[in-house]
């Protein structure tokens, strides 16, 4: 399945990716993801998007579309995959329809995880994440077994630079702008259905599983 996860910071999307992509061997491919690896070693690209990212805004189309191009030739993607944080806006959306196309495919679902406003801001401010693995935490919603400590390696929980209240309020604003408009986008091609993130994680996970399900048995 080709699967592109939408949904503002904090919605659950990076949460789910990584479920399902346990469940179903669905590669889960995250610019985002990346770029924090690519900032943690040093590399040009991470040279390139640090500031972008501490400052909660985009980082150029370019920059983002040329990384995401790159990892969905390699042959993991063949079979599907589940791209969560793109695209983020409209010229994005463009690029990736480019992509499927030149390689003869196309995207089954966008997935659009709904949450109220006014919770998003403590989801974010509330994760923390494995230095090691980056597995994904909250202080409240889903606390490791031991404080401050990774259940899957042992590695470190810290909070992201960018999940502090006023960059996560930025961020916000810029998905407001630029992201959300892919909901109509997707709408409009017919493929888009949505899932309700304002739920326990489990209950989100079950009725992704039942819209997939249901995406699966339907005739195209
Ligand atoms: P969240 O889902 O909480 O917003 P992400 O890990 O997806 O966090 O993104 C963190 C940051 O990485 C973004 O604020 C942005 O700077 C950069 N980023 C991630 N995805 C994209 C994208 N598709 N286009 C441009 N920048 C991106
Ligand atoms: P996104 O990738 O959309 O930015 P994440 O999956 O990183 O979102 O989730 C944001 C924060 O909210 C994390 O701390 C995560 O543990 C927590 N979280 C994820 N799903 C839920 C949920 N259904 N209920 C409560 N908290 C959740
Ligand atoms: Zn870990």
């Amino acid at each position: 399945m080709r699967l592109v996860f939408l949904g503002p910071p904090g919605a659950g999307k990076g949460t789910q990716a990584d479920l399902l992509s346990e469940k179903t061997g669905l590669p889960h491919i995250s610019p985002g993801d990346m770029f924090r690896r690519a900032v943690k070693e040093g590399s040009e690209l991470g040279r390139k998007v640090k500031e972008y990212m501490d400052g909660g805004l985009l980082v150029p189309d370019d920059v983002t579309v040329g990384v995401i191009r790159e990892r969905m030739l390699e042959p993991d993607c063949a079979a599907g995959f589940i791209l969560d944080g793109f695209p983020r806006n409209m010229r994005q959306a463009e690029a990736l329809d480019v992509m499927m196309s030149e390689a003869g495919v196309r995207l089954d679902a966008a997935v659009n995880f709904e949450v109220p406003f006014d919770i998003l801001v403590e989801r974010s401010v509330g994760r923390r994440v494995c230095r090691g693995c980056g597995a994904t935490y909250h202080l409240r919603h889903n606390p490791p077994r031991a404080e401050g400590i990774c259940d899957e390696c042992g590695g470190e929980l810290v909070q992201r630079d960018d999940d502090r209240e006023e960059t996560v309020k930025e961020r916000l604003s810029v998905y407001s702008r630029e992201t959300r408009p892919l909901v109509e986008y997707y709408r409009e091609k017919g493929i888009l259905v949505s899932v309700n993130g304002d739920q326990a994680l489990d209950a989100v996970a079950a009725e992704l599983a039942s819209v997939l399900r249901d995406l699966a048995e339907r005739p195209r």
